[in-house]
């Protein structure tokens, strides 16, 4: 039997996704995504839109968010699945972490503009839909755009990577802020991409076990792009310290992204899918639980 296609970490135009929460629903019912989680930058506004094209189509929906983490000097993030957006203790956090983003925007064109990248502040917000929501990436695009440099990747390696002269320093939400706004808001917190951060094997299991006593459930073992041998490495530390299994693609946009919407690779048999907390199977077709 096909597994279950469950992509539970994607962007839209609401954070740095190239499409709308409507065009992303359509195009994860065209590549067969059957439960399908909007995970925005610590940003819940597109949820609304989401939920109802989903709906429209017949295609199972689950409200997350990604929240940015600073966690012993280094940027993790945490998704929350299937939270309540409209909790206030969520709604308070995500928003203090958007003004931050917003101060630390104009900072980081003040060291672009050292580095002789004029405008850039500008030129992002170009870019973004959501001027209460700048990332990286926007700064990236238009960087692109002016033809300094030929691509996104490119740019990070450059400028925009840590170290790099475009890179400020910047306090996020705390661990245990992003883990308990989550479960106040009714949500299971994961692990974003954990192959991906700058943690070596023992600080990553010290941040597993950080926050699996915050009452973090789960981690992606299936992220956008895993390196050569990534998912069995995450994999063991899953299995080892019981947390639930995620996929996600991380899809931001069709010519930007390694993964395509609900394509990545199928998680390894013998963990136990996040997607367990939210739906039923009932003679091979899931269905969500109802709250
Ligand atoms: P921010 O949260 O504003 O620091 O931006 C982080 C976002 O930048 C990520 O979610 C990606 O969309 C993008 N990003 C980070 N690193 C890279 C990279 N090396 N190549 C392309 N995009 C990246
Ligand atoms: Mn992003
Ligand atoms: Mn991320
Ligand atoms: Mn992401």
């Amino acid at each position: 039997m096909k597994p279950f296609n469950a992509d539970l970490h994607s962007h839209s135009t609401v954070s740095d996704g190239w499409l709308t929460p409507t065009e992303l629903v359509h195009r994860a019912v065209a590549n067969g995504v059957e439960l399908l989680a909007l995970t925005d930058h610590d940003e819940t506004g597109g949820l609304a839109e989401a939920a109802e094209a989903a709906s429209r189509l017949g295609m199972m929906l689950l409200p997350g968010v990604e929240i940015s983490v600073t966690w012993r000097g280094d940027t993790v993030h945490i998704v929350g699945l299937g939270i309540d957006p409209a909790n206030p203790r969520l709604l308070t956090g995500l928003e203090a972490l958007r003004l931050g983003r917003d101060e630390r925007a104009r900072r980081m064109s003040a060291e672009l503009d050292r580095a002789g990248i004029h405008g850039a502040f500008e030129g992002a917000r170009r870019f973004a839909r959501n001027p209460a929501l700048v990332s990286r990436a926007h700064f990236a695009r238009h960087i692109v755009s002016t033809g300094l440099m030929a691509d996104v990747q490119t740019v990070f390696r450059y400028y925009l990577a840590k170290g790099k002269p475009g890179y400020v320093e910047h306090e996020w939400a705390s661990l245990a802020d992003a883990v308990g706004w989550i479960r106040a808001a009714g949500g299971v917190a994961v692990i974003a991409h954990p192959g991906r951060y700058r943690l070596d094997g023992g600080e990553l299991e010290t941040l597993i076990e950080e926050f699996i006593a915050l009452g973090g459930e789960a981690m992606e073992v299936v992220s956008g792009c895993p390196l050569d041998g990534e998912v069995e490495r995450i994999a063991t530390l899953a299995r080892r310290h019981g947390l639930l299994a995620s996929r996600a693609s991380d899809f931001h946009g069709p010519d930007e992204s390694p993964a395509d919407i609900g394509g990545s690779e199928a998680l390894p048999p013998d963990l136990e899918p996040v997607w367990t907390r939210f739906a039923v199977e009932q003679r091979g077709t899931y269905s969500l639980k109802t709250r």
